[in-house]
């Protein structure tokens, strides 16, 4: 599907085949100079041959193309290894590329989240299911141009400056026109549904860099949001606000769950309330598991730092209990 967002500038719709989120929005603007394509999809059949169908019917070659992208995950930068070409530039922040480019960072991950309480078969099928999604970022780095906050984009009659929104990833970067009031935002702002905001370290507090990156975006005058899933929206400042009214609910939830006495964090995710149909716990999918128990771990990191919560760690795991206990 192909919608026109303004002159020369398309959101095409690019399908995630088995994925809760559906689809993810790929931006195009067409230039008598180079056009830009923002966000891509996975590194999958399904979603090249939406991108080249969409592409072909806005008559954009991809020899005549750059790329931006917001962040790192795979959704959204996956596809650019089909992509590329010999002349194409690719916009992408130095922090994301960092931590795709350390072959360490996967192997701390994952004996963290060993730590979270999760068990074996769980965590072992998770990292099979991702590796599944893992693209080869080599194909592209040395094409590269890193962007960082402040710094301008054109494409055709736009003019773009880079918002650095650290929290969903700690390098996504969303692109704003201040002439036209747009905002595109990536996974930092959506409007049917929450962004996954998901820790798996304790030298990290995403969640609280998240809140400072949604205060960061309040006050800019915007008056449409192209967000990297679902819904194109007009309700900036109100949005921003539920997304910390959620926030604030989801951390006061697990101080709540903790009344109940040191859990780990797999037994804070297990009595949350999570948005799906599911008897128990025990029958979510393995997918929703591991979001759910990152998500609870980026509260109970926030709630650690503000000194509501206190963390114990023993025998290689993780225990979270209220602070004044
Ligand atoms: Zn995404």
């Amino acid at each position: 599907m192909i919608e026109e967002i303004a002159d020369s500038f398309f959101r095409v719709e690019i399908p995630l085949p088995k994925n809760p989120l559906r689809s993810l929005n790929s931006y195009v603007i067409k230039s008598q100079d180079r056009h830009l394509i923002i966000d891509t999809g996975f590194d999958l059949p399904e979603c090249f041959d939406a991108m080249k169908e969409g592409l072909k019917r806005l008559d954009v070659r991809l020899e005549e193309s750059d790329f931006f992208i917001t962040h790192m995950h795979s959704d959204h930068a996956g596809l650019v290894t089909r992509l590329i070409t010999d002349t194409s530039r690719v916009y992408f922040n130095k922090t994301d590329a960092a931590v795709l480019t350390n072959l360490n960072v996967q192997k701390e991950l994952n004996s963290f989240i060993r730590m979270s309480g999760l068990t074996d078969d769980v965590v072992d099928a998770m990292i099979r299911i991702r590796s599944r999604f893992r693209y080869n970022i080599n194909a592209w780095i040395n094409k590269v141009i890193f962007v960082k906050a402040g710094d301008m984009l054109q494409a055709g009659d736009y003019t773009f400056r880079c918002i650095e929104t650290p929290g969903h990833t700690m390098g996504h970067t969303c692109l704003y026109e201040p002439d036209r009031k747009i905002l595109i935002s990536g996974d930092h702002i959506l409007y049917d549904i929450t962004p996954n905001i998901t820790c798996w370290t304790d030298s990290e507090n995403r969640l609280k860099e998240y809140i400072a990156s949604l205060d960061r975006v309040y006050d800019m005058d915007v008056d449409l949001v192209l967000p990297g899933h679902r819904s194109v929206f007009t309700d900036f400042k109100g949005r921003i606000t539920e997304l910390k009214r959620h926030h604030e609910k989801r951390a006061s939830d697990v101080a709540f769950i903790l009344e109940d006495g040191p859990q780990n964090v797999a037994q804070v995710a297990a009595k949350m309330k999570w948005e799906i149909k599911c008897e128990s716990w025990e029958s979510f999918p393995v997918a929703q598991k591991w979001f759910a128990t990152g998500e609870a771990m980026a509260h109970l990191r926030y709630l650690e730092e503000e000194g509501t919560v206190a963390v114990k760690r023993s025998n290689g795991s993780l225990l979270f209990d209220l602070a004044d206990r």
